[in-house]
């Protein structure tokens, strides 16, 4: 109803900034309408070259536009999905951050969450999930999150998640959530040493159909990668941490890491 519209448009606050692009719906009253513009073209163009590089361009059955606030600030950004058994039924996101994280991470990132969720039609293991989304993420922020990494493994003993459990986890660990994003995202750049992002996808969409447990992953690995078992994977993805570490001089932490974005 046209009363009802010019109600809404008067009872949001004078800052409040809106852009409909074909796949988003965004909204902010934190964010200028020149920021919200910027990020609805790196949210279109996400969507496009993450069809292109992980998809092979195949084609997405979208829900109805994704209905994303955008906060100008410090915080996590969230993007929720509700599934129904035939896919996506309503993607819904708050993503928080300044023009340079909202720009070349969170959006990139956030973005190839929902491909997933469209192209897969359920939620993935987190690791898996939260691996692939951060390979899309700034090298700034990449290299973040591998310093971090690397300081836990000099730790003593070396603070990771064994694979098994780490391919079991559907939730984050109490305490160990960035745990599950800095090894989630050191496992998919090593699996992307060997072989593409599309083989990556089809390794996803095996181990999602046959079972999404531990064996069906398990199955998976060996079938698209070679591995025999979780442990082999596990031995050989350590030693090729080890050679990256082994060339740097000092893989120490640079910073606290950032809020977590998921
Ligand atoms: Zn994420």
């Amino acid at each position: 109803m046209a009363a009802a519209a010019v109600f809404i448009l008067l009872s949001l606050p004078a800052r409040s900034a809106e852009l409909v692009t074909q796949h988003f719906h965004f909204r902010s009253n934190s964010a200028s309408q020149q920021l919200l513009n910027q990020v609805g073209q790196v949210a279109e163009a996400s969507v496009a070259k993450h069809r292109r590089d992980w998809l092979a361009g195949a084609d997405l059955r979208w829900p109805g536009r994704a209905n994303i606030e955008i906060v100008y600030g410090r915080g996590s950004s969230v993007t929720s999905t509700i599934y129904r058994p035939t896919g996506p039924q309503r993607i819904t996101g708050r993503w928080v951050g300044n023009r340079q994280t909202l720009l070349y991470d969170h959006v990139p990132h956030e973005v190839l969450h929902i491909v997933f969720a469209l192209h897969f039609g359920r939620p993935l293991p987190r690791w898996l999930d939260e691996g692939a989304a951060t390979t899309v993420e700034s090298s700034t922020e990449r290299s973040r999150i591998d310093n971090w990494l690397m300081a836990q493994l000099h730790k003593s003993p070396p603070n990771t998640i064994p694979i098994d459990r780490l391919f079991a986890l559907r939730e984050y660990p109490p305490g160990q959530t960035y745990q599950v994003y800095a090894q989630g995202h050191s496992l998919v750049m090593y699996l992307l040493t060997l072989g593409d992002r599309q083989q990556l996808m089809r390794f996803t969409a095996a181990g999602l159909a046959g079972g999404d447990d531990v064996a069906a992953w398990q199955r998976s690995l060996k079938a698209h990668y070679g591995f025999e078992h979780l442990v082999q994977c596990q031995g050989r993805w350590l030693d090729w941490i080890r050679g990256r570490l082994g060339n740097r001089r000092n893989p120490g932490v640079r910073a606290a890491p950032q809020p977590v974005p998921s």
